[in-house]
Protein backbone atom coordinates (compact mmCIF):
# COMPACT_ATOMS: atom_id res chain seq x y z
CA UNK A 1 0.00 0.00 0.00
CA UNK A 2 1.33 3.32 -0.38
CA UNK A 3 0.78 6.85 1.22
CA UNK A 4 -0.28 9.64 -1.18
CA UNK A 5 0.05 12.99 -0.47
CA UNK A 6 -1.21 15.64 -2.89
CA UNK A 7 -1.35 18.91 -2.93
CA UNK A 8 1.40 20.43 -0.77
CA UNK A 9 3.58 23.07 -0.76
CA UNK A 10 6.80 21.37 -0.38
CA UNK A 11 9.99 22.46 1.15
CA UNK A 12 12.29 19.67 0.69
CA UNK A 13 15.19 20.41 2.95
CA UNK A 14 17.65 21.58 0.44
CA UNK A 15 17.03 25.21 1.09
CA UNK A 16 15.74 25.68 -1.88
CA UNK A 17 11.85 28.05 -2.49
CA UNK A 18 9.01 25.99 -2.05
CA UNK A 19 6.82 24.15 -4.95
CA UNK A 20 3.64 22.66 -4.94
CA UNK A 21 3.60 19.19 -5.42
CA UNK A 22 2.89 15.50 -4.17
CA UNK A 23 4.58 12.57 -2.41
CA UNK A 24 4.61 9.05 -2.60
CA UNK A 25 5.29 6.92 0.22
CA UNK A 26 6.38 2.84 0.24
CA UNK A 27 6.87 1.18 3.44
CA UNK A 28 9.54 3.62 5.57
CA UNK A 29 10.61 5.50 2.37
CA UNK A 30 9.43 7.83 -0.24
CA UNK A 31 9.50 6.35 -3.82
CA UNK A 32 8.36 9.64 -5.75
CA UNK A 33 8.49 13.59 -5.39
CA UNK A 34 6.76 14.85 -8.50
CA UNK A 35 4.83 18.44 -9.40
CA UNK A 36 2.28 17.19 -10.94
CA UNK A 37 -0.78 15.35 -8.75
CA UNK A 38 -0.37 11.38 -8.01
CA UNK A 39 -2.97 9.21 -9.43
CA UNK A 40 -4.13 6.82 -6.58
CA UNK A 41 -4.24 3.07 -7.48
CA UNK A 42 -6.75 0.90 -5.27
CA UNK A 43 -6.44 0.66 -1.87
CA UNK A 44 -3.74 3.60 -1.70
CA UNK A 45 -4.14 6.02 1.01
CA UNK A 46 -4.86 9.81 -0.16
CA UNK A 47 -3.87 12.90 2.22
CA UNK A 48 -5.48 16.00 0.31
CA UNK A 49 -2.44 18.67 2.04
CA UNK A 50 -4.81 21.39 0.79
CA UNK A 51 -1.91 23.40 0.29
CA UNK A 52 -0.24 23.12 3.33
CA UNK A 53 3.34 22.79 3.61
CA UNK A 54 5.27 19.14 3.58
CA UNK A 55 8.68 19.48 4.83
CA UNK A 56 11.03 16.80 6.41
CA UNK A 57 11.14 16.45 10.22
CA UNK A 58 13.44 18.62 12.30
CA UNK A 59 16.59 16.93 14.21
CA UNK A 60 17.58 18.59 17.45
CA UNK A 61 21.74 19.09 17.27
CA UNK A 62 22.01 19.42 21.09
CA UNK A 63 19.39 16.81 22.76
CA UNK A 64 18.89 16.10 26.60
CA UNK A 65 16.09 13.86 27.03
CA UNK A 66 17.70 13.20 30.48
CA UNK A 67 17.73 16.86 31.14
CA UNK A 68 14.65 16.83 33.51
CA UNK A 69 12.08 20.29 32.77
CA UNK A 70 9.39 19.66 29.68
CA UNK A 71 7.25 22.19 28.59
CA UNK A 72 4.47 19.63 29.99
CA UNK A 73 6.38 19.61 33.34
CA UNK A 74 8.80 22.02 34.84
CA UNK A 75 11.18 20.02 37.33
CA UNK A 76 13.23 22.61 39.83
CA UNK A 77 16.64 21.88 39.62
CA UNK A 78 18.47 18.62 37.68
CA UNK A 79 18.04 15.64 40.07
CA UNK A 80 15.53 13.16 39.90
CA UNK A 81 15.68 9.61 41.36
CA UNK A 82 16.45 6.91 38.91
CA UNK A 83 13.48 5.24 38.09
CA UNK A 84 11.32 8.66 37.33
CA UNK A 85 14.43 10.05 35.55
CA UNK A 86 13.96 6.90 33.27
CA UNK A 87 10.28 7.51 32.82
CA UNK A 88 10.97 11.06 32.20
CA UNK A 89 13.09 10.90 29.41
CA UNK A 90 10.75 8.41 27.93
CA UNK A 91 8.15 11.49 28.25
CA UNK A 92 10.87 14.33 26.82
CA UNK A 93 11.61 11.67 23.71
CA UNK A 94 7.68 11.57 23.17
CA UNK A 95 7.71 15.55 23.93
CA UNK A 96 10.58 16.17 21.28
CA UNK A 97 8.67 13.71 18.68
CA UNK A 98 4.84 15.57 19.65
CA UNK A 99 7.27 19.17 18.20
CA UNK A 100 8.06 17.98 15.13
CA UNK A 101 11.68 16.47 16.37
CA UNK A 102 12.08 13.12 14.30
CA UNK A 103 15.67 13.03 15.32
CA UNK A 104 17.91 13.87 18.10
CA UNK A 105 21.74 14.07 18.48
CA UNK A 106 22.20 13.89 22.30
CA UNK A 107 24.43 15.85 23.79
CA UNK A 108 25.27 13.55 26.85
CA UNK A 109 22.91 12.16 29.62
CA UNK A 110 22.78 12.46 33.40
CA UNK A 111 22.94 8.65 33.35
CA UNK A 112 25.36 6.35 32.20
CA UNK A 113 22.82 4.02 30.07
CA UNK A 114 19.41 5.33 29.85
CA UNK A 115 20.09 6.52 26.31
CA UNK A 116 21.09 3.44 25.18
CA UNK A 117 17.68 1.49 26.75
CA UNK A 118 15.68 4.54 25.63
CA UNK A 119 17.09 3.88 22.21
CA UNK A 120 16.29 -0.09 22.51
CA UNK A 121 12.65 0.70 22.77
CA UNK A 122 12.54 3.69 20.36
CA UNK A 123 13.83 1.25 17.82
CA UNK A 124 11.57 -1.41 18.53
CA UNK A 125 9.05 0.53 17.93
CA UNK A 126 7.76 0.25 21.84
CA UNK A 127 7.38 3.90 22.51
CA UNK A 128 7.43 7.00 20.71
CA UNK A 129 10.42 9.23 20.33
CA UNK A 130 12.76 10.67 17.79
CA UNK A 131 15.55 8.35 15.79
CA UNK A 132 18.34 8.85 18.74
CA UNK A 133 22.51 9.21 18.44
CA UNK A 134 22.49 8.07 22.45
CA UNK A 135 25.52 9.14 24.61
CA UNK A 136 25.79 8.38 27.89
CA UNK A 137 26.79 10.89 30.80
CA UNK A 138 28.93 14.23 30.00
CA UNK A 139 32.44 14.09 31.19
CA UNK A 140 34.03 16.70 33.16
CA UNK A 141 36.13 16.95 35.91
CA UNK A 142 34.49 17.15 39.48
CA UNK A 143 32.74 20.72 39.94
CA UNK A 144 29.87 21.72 42.60
CA UNK A 145 27.55 23.86 40.80
CA UNK A 146 23.85 23.42 41.60
CA UNK A 147 22.81 23.27 37.76
CA UNK A 148 26.18 20.74 36.49
CA UNK A 149 24.93 17.81 34.75
CA UNK A 150 28.50 16.28 34.33
CA UNK A 151 29.84 13.21 36.06
CA UNK A 152 32.80 12.07 36.44
CA UNK A 153 35.11 8.70 38.23
CA UNK A 154 38.32 10.45 39.95
CA UNK A 155 40.40 7.85 39.02
CA UNK A 156 39.49 8.58 34.98
CA UNK A 157 42.11 11.03 34.09
CA UNK A 158 45.38 11.13 32.05
CA UNK A 159 45.47 9.46 28.39
CA UNK A 160 44.42 5.90 29.48
CA UNK A 161 41.77 7.20 32.15
CA UNK A 162 40.26 8.52 29.19
CA UNK A 163 40.53 5.63 26.55
CA UNK A 164 39.13 3.59 29.62
CA UNK A 165 35.77 6.31 29.22
CA UNK A 166 35.52 6.35 25.78
CA UNK A 167 36.06 2.27 25.09
CA UNK A 168 33.80 1.65 28.25
CA UNK A 169 30.83 4.00 26.77
CA UNK A 170 31.48 2.52 22.73
CA UNK A 171 31.12 -0.81 24.62
CA UNK A 172 27.50 -0.01 26.38
CA UNK A 173 26.54 0.93 23.03
CA UNK A 174 26.86 4.86 23.28
CA UNK A 175 27.39 6.47 19.85
CA UNK A 176 28.10 10.35 20.87
CA UNK A 177 30.65 10.26 23.92
CA UNK A 178 30.83 13.99 25.54
CA UNK A 179 33.75 15.59 27.13
CA UNK A 180 33.26 19.06 28.08
CA UNK A 181 36.75 20.34 26.33
CA UNK A 182 36.28 24.02 28.12
CA UNK A 183 34.40 24.44 31.18
CA UNK A 184 31.39 26.85 31.30
CA UNK A 185 30.96 30.31 32.80
CA UNK A 186 27.57 29.89 33.29
CA UNK A 187 28.15 27.45 36.08
CA UNK A 188 31.73 28.85 37.44
CA UNK A 189 32.90 32.23 36.39
CA UNK A 190 35.39 32.54 33.63
CA UNK A 191 35.73 28.59 33.28
CA UNK A 192 34.86 28.71 29.68
CA UNK A 193 38.06 30.06 29.32
CA UNK A 194 39.95 27.53 30.93
CA UNK A 195 40.36 23.91 29.45
CA UNK A 196 39.46 20.79 31.49
CA UNK A 197 41.41 18.30 29.42
CA UNK A 198 44.94 18.29 28.34
CA UNK A 199 46.30 18.06 25.06
CA UNK A 200 47.28 14.40 25.37
CA UNK A 201 43.90 13.10 27.02
CA UNK A 202 41.76 15.09 24.22
CA UNK A 203 44.34 13.18 21.29
CA UNK A 204 43.55 9.46 23.26
CA UNK A 205 40.24 10.41 23.16
CA UNK A 206 40.14 10.80 19.58
CA UNK A 207 42.25 7.68 19.43
CA UNK A 208 40.07 5.33 21.14
CA UNK A 209 36.70 6.88 19.31
CA UNK A 210 38.44 5.76 16.27
CA UNK A 211 39.33 2.45 17.39
CA UNK A 212 35.73 1.67 18.90
CA UNK A 213 34.03 3.28 15.51
CA UNK A 214 31.92 6.31 18.11
CA UNK A 215 31.68 9.96 17.69
CA UNK A 216 32.74 12.77 20.02
CA UNK A 217 31.26 15.33 20.95
CA UNK A 218 32.84 18.61 22.89
CA UNK A 219 31.65 21.22 25.06
CA UNK A 220 33.95 23.85 23.80
CA UNK A 221 34.03 27.76 24.55
CA UNK A 222 37.73 28.56 24.09
CA UNK A 223 39.24 29.31 21.19
CA UNK A 224 42.44 26.46 22.41
CA UNK A 225 39.47 24.29 23.23
CA UNK A 226 37.87 24.53 19.82
CA UNK A 227 41.54 23.86 17.88
CA UNK A 228 42.17 20.85 20.08
CA UNK A 229 38.72 19.33 19.60
CA UNK A 230 39.38 19.59 15.39
CA UNK A 231 42.75 18.33 16.20
CA UNK A 232 42.19 15.13 18.14
CA UNK A 233 39.34 14.28 15.74
CA UNK A 234 36.35 15.53 17.68
CA UNK A 235 33.13 15.59 15.08
CA UNK A 236 30.76 17.73 16.87
CA UNK A 237 31.41 20.92 18.91
CA UNK A 238 29.55 23.19 20.67
CA UNK A 239 29.45 27.15 21.36
CA UNK A 240 32.82 27.79 19.81
CA UNK A 241 32.12 31.24 21.24
CA UNK A 242 35.40 32.52 21.63
CA UNK A 243 36.83 30.92 18.09
CA UNK A 244 39.87 33.16 17.06
CA UNK A 245 40.58 33.29 13.53
CA UNK A 246 42.95 30.28 13.58
CA UNK A 247 40.22 28.10 15.01
CA UNK A 248 37.94 29.29 12.25
CA UNK A 249 40.09 28.57 9.39
CA UNK A 250 40.85 25.18 11.43
CA UNK A 251 37.19 24.76 11.69
CA UNK A 252 36.85 25.70 7.62
CA UNK A 253 39.71 23.18 6.75
CA UNK A 254 37.96 19.93 8.35
CA UNK A 255 34.16 21.48 7.23
CA UNK A 256 33.59 17.69 6.13
CA UNK A 257 33.73 15.90 9.08
CA UNK A 258 33.21 18.33 11.56
CA UNK A 259 29.68 20.21 12.68
CA UNK A 260 29.25 22.89 14.95
CA UNK A 261 25.86 24.29 16.87
CA UNK A 262 26.33 27.33 19.25
CA UNK A 263 23.01 26.57 20.81
CA UNK A 264 21.46 29.68 20.97
CA UNK A 265 18.48 28.85 22.73
CA UNK A 266 19.93 28.40 26.34
CA UNK A 267 21.96 31.80 25.63
CA UNK A 268 18.71 33.64 25.04
CA UNK A 269 17.10 31.92 27.58
CA UNK A 270 19.77 32.46 30.29
CA UNK A 271 18.66 36.44 29.18
CA UNK A 272 14.84 35.94 29.51
CA UNK A 273 14.74 34.20 32.44
CA UNK A 274 13.02 35.45 35.86
CA UNK A 275 14.26 32.93 38.55
CA UNK A 276 12.68 33.22 41.76
CA UNK A 277 15.28 35.64 44.35
CA UNK A 278 16.73 32.73 46.18
CA UNK A 279 18.55 31.80 42.49
CA UNK A 280 20.68 33.96 41.79
CA UNK A 281 21.70 34.19 37.86
CA UNK A 282 23.08 37.43 37.52
CA UNK A 283 26.73 36.28 36.52
CA UNK A 284 24.73 33.73 34.34
CA UNK A 285 22.86 36.56 32.96
CA UNK A 286 26.07 38.33 32.28
CA UNK A 287 27.84 35.76 30.22
CA UNK A 288 24.81 34.93 28.30
CA UNK A 289 25.19 38.26 27.22
CA UNK A 290 28.51 38.20 26.37
CA UNK A 291 28.09 34.95 24.46
CA UNK A 292 25.36 36.03 22.40
CA UNK A 293 27.67 38.82 21.18
CA UNK A 294 30.13 36.93 20.22
CA UNK A 295 28.21 33.86 18.40
CA UNK A 296 26.43 36.55 16.40
CA UNK A 297 29.79 38.01 14.78
CA UNK A 298 30.94 33.86 15.02
CA UNK A 299 28.28 32.11 12.64
CA UNK A 300 28.10 33.94 9.81
CA UNK A 301 31.93 33.94 9.48
CA UNK A 302 31.49 30.19 9.70
CA UNK A 303 28.84 29.80 7.21
CA UNK A 304 30.45 31.82 4.99
CA UNK A 305 33.27 28.86 4.76
CA UNK A 306 30.75 26.31 4.51
CA UNK A 307 30.97 24.86 8.46
CA UNK A 308 27.83 22.69 8.60
CA UNK A 309 26.05 24.51 11.47
CA UNK A 310 23.16 22.96 13.40
CA UNK A 311 20.10 24.80 15.28
CA UNK A 312 20.58 22.78 18.81
CA UNK A 313 19.73 24.66 22.39
CA UNK A 314 20.28 22.75 25.23
CA UNK A 315 16.65 22.24 26.33
CA UNK A 316 15.90 20.61 29.27
CA UNK A 317 16.66 23.34 31.88
CA UNK A 318 13.92 24.43 33.91
CA UNK A 319 14.20 28.06 32.66
CA UNK A 320 14.49 25.79 28.88
CA UNK A 321 12.13 23.30 28.51
CA UNK A 322 12.48 20.24 26.01
CA UNK A 323 9.60 20.85 23.36
CA UNK A 324 10.72 24.43 23.13
CA UNK A 325 13.24 23.08 20.44
CA UNK A 326 11.80 24.93 17.26
CA UNK A 327 12.68 28.50 19.15
CA UNK A 328 16.08 27.77 17.84
CA UNK A 329 14.90 28.29 14.63
CA UNK A 330 13.33 31.89 15.52
CA UNK A 331 16.57 32.60 17.33
CA UNK A 332 18.87 32.17 14.17
CA UNK A 333 16.72 33.83 11.96
CA UNK A 334 16.79 36.92 14.54
CA UNK A 335 20.77 36.86 15.85
CA UNK A 336 22.48 34.98 12.96
CA UNK A 337 21.02 36.79 10.20
CA UNK A 338 19.60 33.23 8.44
CA UNK A 339 16.45 33.19 6.50
CA UNK A 340 13.76 30.59 7.88
CA UNK A 341 14.40 28.31 4.63
CA UNK A 342 18.02 28.63 5.60
CA UNK A 343 17.67 27.49 8.62
CA UNK A 344 15.37 24.97 8.32
CA UNK A 345 17.77 23.28 5.59
CA UNK A 346 20.15 23.20 8.68
CA UNK A 347 17.79 21.46 11.12
CA UNK A 348 16.68 19.06 8.53
CA UNK A 349 19.29 18.29 5.81
CA UNK A 350 22.23 19.11 7.97
CA UNK A 351 20.32 17.23 10.55
CA UNK A 352 20.39 13.86 8.72
CA UNK A 353 24.08 14.21 8.29
CA UNK A 354 24.63 14.68 11.41
CA UNK A 355 22.68 11.66 12.37
CA UNK A 356 25.41 9.92 10.03
CA UNK A 357 22.05 9.40 7.30
CA UNK A 358 23.23 12.14 4.90
CA UNK A 359 22.20 9.82 2.51
CA UNK A 360 19.12 8.96 3.49
CA UNK A 361 17.44 10.99 5.63
CA UNK A 362 16.63 14.98 6.03
CA UNK A 363 15.49 15.45 2.41
CA UNK A 364 11.88 14.95 0.56
CA UNK A 365 13.53 13.07 -1.99
CA UNK A 366 13.29 9.52 -4.12
CA UNK A 367 14.75 6.81 -1.89
CA UNK A 368 14.82 8.74 1.34
CA UNK A 369 13.69 7.79 4.28
CA UNK A 370 10.05 9.17 4.66
CA UNK A 371 10.37 11.58 8.08
CA UNK A 372 7.86 14.28 7.31
CA UNK A 373 5.74 17.12 8.53
CA UNK A 374 2.32 18.75 7.09
CA UNK A 375 2.19 21.77 8.49
CA UNK A 376 -0.65 24.40 8.73
CA UNK A 377 0.99 27.60 7.08
CA UNK A 378 4.31 27.94 5.65
CA UNK A 379 7.05 27.91 8.02
CA UNK A 380 9.73 29.50 5.28
CA UNK A 381 7.54 32.77 5.74
CA UNK A 382 7.07 32.72 9.39
CA UNK A 383 9.56 30.05 11.15
CA UNK A 384 7.61 30.92 14.62
CA UNK A 385 4.65 28.96 13.41
CA UNK A 386 6.50 25.32 14.46
CA UNK A 387 6.40 25.86 18.01
CA UNK A 388 2.93 25.04 17.96
CA UNK A 389 2.17 21.61 17.62
CA UNK A 390 -1.21 22.49 17.09
CA UNK A 391 0.31 23.57 13.55
CA UNK A 392 1.59 19.96 13.11
CA UNK A 393 -0.90 18.27 11.36
CA UNK A 394 0.60 15.41 10.45
CA UNK A 395 3.89 13.66 11.74
CA UNK A 396 5.26 11.15 9.86
CA UNK A 397 8.19 8.74 10.85
CA UNK A 398 9.22 5.96 8.94
CA UNK A 399 6.70 6.23 6.38
CA UNK A 400 4.33 5.58 9.42
CA UNK A 401 1.63 8.03 10.69
CA UNK A 402 2.77 8.93 14.29
CA UNK A 403 -0.20 11.63 13.64
CA UNK A 404 -2.57 11.39 11.04
CA UNK A 405 -4.09 14.43 10.02
CA UNK A 406 -7.52 14.74 11.02
CA UNK A 407 -10.44 14.46 7.85
CA UNK A 408 -7.66 14.53 5.34
CA UNK A 409 -6.83 10.68 4.92
CA UNK A 410 -9.27 8.77 2.28
CA UNK A 411 -8.36 5.28 0.95
CA UNK A 412 -8.84 4.64 -3.15
ZN1 LIG B 1 24.12 20.71 26.86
Amino acid sequence: MRTIINNANIFDGSGQACFKGSVAIVDDRITEVTEQPITPAAGDRVVDAQGMTLMPGMCEAHAHLTWPSSVEKFVPGMHLPAEELALTAARNARILLDYGFTSAYSAGALSKKLEIYLKEQLDSGGMPGPRLIPSSVEREPPNDSELDPGQVEEHQRGPEGVKAFVKECADMGAKAIKFLISGESALKPGASHELLYSEAELMAAGEQARASDVWLTGHAHAALAVKLGVRSGFRMLYHCTYADDEAIELLASHKDDIFVAPTVGIVQATLDATPPPHFDMSYMKEDAAQVLEYQKRLVPKLRERGVRLLPGGDYGFPFNPNGRNAWDLELWVEHFGYTPAEVLHAATALGGQLMGMGDELGLIKAGYLADLLLVAGDPTEDVRILQDKHNLKAIIQNGQFYKAPDGLVATA
